[in-house]
């Protein structure tokens, strides 16, 4: 669909981008299946357009965060395996079961409730065991772990398909965390051989191919944050942003702009209003710390960041390029989603999952059919 005459801000998400992010991923990782990490609507990036993409893409196993993303998943695509991260409460068993999804249990209480599900059904269902090894987060705890080698019977009437643990600091190469964890990780798969083996997020899959194991997921990476921050990004961007200017006027000292009046005008100048704001995810703290694009012209984003608008400084640009209806890049190839966050004090991740719901939506690329 092509955006109307009423859409003052167009969010691009290019489907190729995300196939060919993951196929780097998959090729990075050979021998080791590559899933793919979903939750939180594909990132922002919405999973009912990004999931079948992947899946035509030869992706087989996805990861959410929620029962609920997984019940919609399944929606989607009726095949492929989808593991539930966050668990299991009381009560919902049967949900995974209806739906066909894999809960990753994360306590031995949450392994003993499913065990004695398995058992009410007489069915041995599939789940996984989340064993932490230093987020202490979520899976089982070092104590847990212990009385589980005591009972392995506690793991014994249902389908175990993964044994997973989850690394802090992965996005740092050098870091001493990411081998203690792999080699914890190795020490629990002795004692629990069972299931196949699942570490790396995007940045562990940069690690070293040890951490590749059976499975890796990768979730940030597909849609182009740069898994490793300190080296150049091997990623495609996925994320377009344009907002459109609306108005835009001449400006000369003492004047300012915007609330607070925090921008003080030094001299004249033009300053251009463009439709977004923070209520889309244009998060506040980049009012006065970012560039917007407009042609081949970087401009900075002054004063703050209103709930609907911001302001940019169009002193230098053409007047017939920076003018109302003209569409000005947010996010994009000049200005990459790891840049806007580092300017907004954040990482990719909260960026892409802020990205609202106002803007007018243009999927591109992506294979229709499923293999
Ligand atoms: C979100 C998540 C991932 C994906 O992490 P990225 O850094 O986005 O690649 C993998 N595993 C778990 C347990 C997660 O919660």
């Amino acid at each position: 669909m092509h955006p109307s005459p009423r859409d003052t801000a167009v969010l691009t998400i290019d489907l190729d981008a995300i196939t060919a992010n993951y196929q780097l991923l998959a090729t990075t990782t050979k021998g080791a299946e590559c899933a793919a990490v979903v939750k939180a609507d594909a990132y922002g990036l919405g999973v009912e357009r990004v999931a079948p993409a992947l899946a035509a893409s030869g992706c087989k196993t996805f990861f959410v965060a929620t029962i609920d993303e997984g019940i919609q998943l399944r929606s989607i695509l009726p095949k492929p395996d989808i593991h539930v991260l966050n668990g299991i409460m009381l009560n919902t068993e049967d949900d995974f079961i209806a739906h066909n999804l894999i809960p990753v249990l994360n306590s031995l209480t949450q392994i003993e409730d499913w065990k004695r599900h398995c058992g009410r059904k007489e069915q041995v269902f599939p789940a996984d065991i989340h064993f932490d090894t230093g987020m202490n987060r979520l899976g089982l705890t070092p104590n847990e772990r212990f009385q589980l080698y005591e009972q392995p019977d506690l793991l014994t009437g249902m389908d175990i398909r993964l044994c997973l643990s989850h690394l802090a600091c992965a996005d740092v190469l050098d870091d001493p965390m990411n081998e203690r964890q792999l080699t914890n990780f190795m020490e629990i798969r002795r004692m629990v051989p069972i299931g196949r083996e699942c570490l790396a997020n995007s940045s562990g899959i940069y690690l070293s191919p040890p951490y590749h194991l059976d499975m890796v997921r990768p979730g940030c990476a597909l849609y182009g944050i740069n898994p490793r921050p300190e080296i150049s990004n091997p990623m495609a961007q996925a994320v377009h942003l344009q907002g459109k200017i609306l108005q835009v006027r001449d400006v000369d000292s003492p004047m300012s702009v915007g609330y607070g009046a925090s921008h003080k005008v030094m001299g004249k100048g033009k300053i251009a209003t463009v439709a977004v704001g923070y209520a889309d995810g244009y998060l506040r703290s980049l009012g006065g710390n970012s560039k917007v694009s407009i042609g081949d012209f970087k401009v900075p984003v002054v004063g703050r960041v209103s709930m609907d608008l911001i302001t940019i400084d169009v002193t230098n640009v053409p007047e017939n390029t920076a003018k109302p209806g003209a569409f000005v890049d947010v996010i994009g190839p000049h200005n990459p989603v790891d840049v806007v966050a580092k300017n907004a004090g954040t990482i990719g991740y909260e960026i892409l999952t802020s990205l609202g719901n106002r803007y007018h939506r243009l999927y591109v690329g992506g294979k229709t059919k499923l293999p």
